[in-house]
């Protein structure tokens, strides 16, 4: 095997990776979870569905769990040897506004994504965890960063300004960046493609995983996006709560005399579907619940829609012109009643649902599911892995 690019999205506590070889085909991909706990893992499938590898179970030995990202790449490094990669491509959350594109990482860079850092103090720290492991272990393999930030800079001023006072935007950076990046740009390549005009023309698309956004891409650029200087503001997620009145801070604060912190753990991890279901932020419980008579369930599953059909909404002011919409992440992929449900909210978009095509889509399935009047609607699964792998190609002049 040659060529391959490998991927590594590098968490606080878990390393995703992913070894991309032509074509954007899945190799292997993996998880290492729990690192530095009694409970780390390090688990992998090959292309075929076959486990790749599956260590440090529960059984294992306390002592041989690796303790560190170090480790954990150490060791997953070692078992990739047979492929040989011959670059590395890694995720990186918040590259600001001083990377409007991926690039190969030296020591500037990294400088730079530490500088960064204050805008993503939970994950930039984490990733650039990875990068210096690996650099540490090859240092004569070429390595990229791709930013989630990065598709989002095309956007405009009108976009990307928040209305308050000039000197929070030119002296600390405060604007909206917007995140999935990587989703946004290859499902909107990828439709385009599909529907036989590549980057070309107006399209909505709604990434709903744990993390949800949206955003309006004109001719292959990044318009708008629902996410802003953080990956809370926005539509409605699993546990976060996405746009809020900005008051609601100093409501909390001076009736229930929370902190900033306890305010900010609570839009964060508590909100969202969870917070308003009381049940769950996993979509499919709620579908479940609601089909069951869980009123709660059903008004998250209700608000969800229509926040997200209501982002959509305010997205198409970004565009001249609107081709298509398009779903993706874990929901958006699987679930067809929430499809459904956001689609009957926009009746002045013209769109169709074909709703056979609709139920059909669903476990990596890849198709239209309009009736063929109005904007096209498109289910793409995402593949982050793979765009990361393309621009680390692109970046290194590797070709195709
Ligand atoms: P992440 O953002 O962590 O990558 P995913 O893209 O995997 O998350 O999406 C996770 C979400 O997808 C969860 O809310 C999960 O309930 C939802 N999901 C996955 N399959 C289905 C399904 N069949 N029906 C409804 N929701 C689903």
């Amino acid at each position: 095997m040659s060529a391959c690019i490998l991927v590594i999205n590098c968490g606080s506590s878990s390393i995703k990776y992913a070894l991309i070889g032509q074509g954007l085909s899945t190799q292997i991909a993996g998880l290492a979870e729990n690192l530095g706990t009694a409970q780390a893992r390090i688990k992998g499938t090959q292309a075929d569905g076959s486990a790749f590898n599956d260590q440090f179970n529960d059984n294992a030995n306390i002592e041989s769990k690796p303790t560190s990202h170090a480790d954990a790449l150490h060791y997953i490094l070692a078992q990739l040897s047979d492929y040989q990669p011959v670059a590395i491509g890694h995720r990186v959350v918040h590259g600001g506004e001083k990377f409007t594109q991926a690039v190969q990482i030296d020591a500037q860079v990294i400088a730079t994504i530490r500088q960064t850092s204050a805008l993503a103090p939970l994950h930039n720290p984490a990733n650039l965890l990875g990068i210096e492991a690996t650099l540490a272990l090859f240092p004569n393999l070429p390595q990229v960063a791709v930013f989630d930030t990065a598709f989002h800079q095309t956007m405009p001023p009108t976009a990307y300004r928040y209305a308050i006072p000039e000197n929070l935007y030119t002296d600390y950076a405060v604007r909206r960046y917007g995140f999935h990046g990587t989703s946004h740009a290859y499902v909107s390549q990828r439709a385009s493609t599909l529907a036989g005009t590549p980057d070309q023309g107006g399209w909505l698309t709604a990434h709903l995983g744990n993390g949800c956004s949206t955003c309006a891409i004109w001719n292959g650029q990044s318009m708008d996006t629902s996410m802003g200087l953080t990956p809370l503001e926005g539509v409605v997620m699993g546990t976060r709560s996405g746009d809020v009145d900005p008051g609601l801070h100093r409501f909390l604060a001076d009736n229930l005399g929370w902190s900033l912190h306890q305010i900010d753990e609570v839009l964060n991890r508590e909100s969202g579907l969870l917070g308003l279901s009381s049940l769950s932020n996993d979509m499919r419980t709620l579908v479940d619940a609601a089909k069951h008579g869980h009123q709660q369930a059903q008004l998250a599953v209700d608000v969800f829609c229509y926040r997200l059909a209501k982002s959509l909404a305010a997205m198409s002011c970004a565009l001249p012109m609107l081709h298509g919409l398009i779903f993706t992440g874990g929901i958006g992929e699987n679930a067809a009643e929430i499809r459904a449900k956001t689609i009957a909210l926009l009746p002045h978009f013209g769109c169709t649902l074909n709703q056979q095509q609709n139920q059909r889509m669903y476990a990596g399935a890849e198709g239209r599911i309009d009736a063929g009047q109005g904007p096209q609607i498109w289910v793409i699964p995402t593949n982050e892995e793979g765009r990361i792998a393309a621009e680390t190609r692109q970046v290194l002049g590797l070709g195709e």
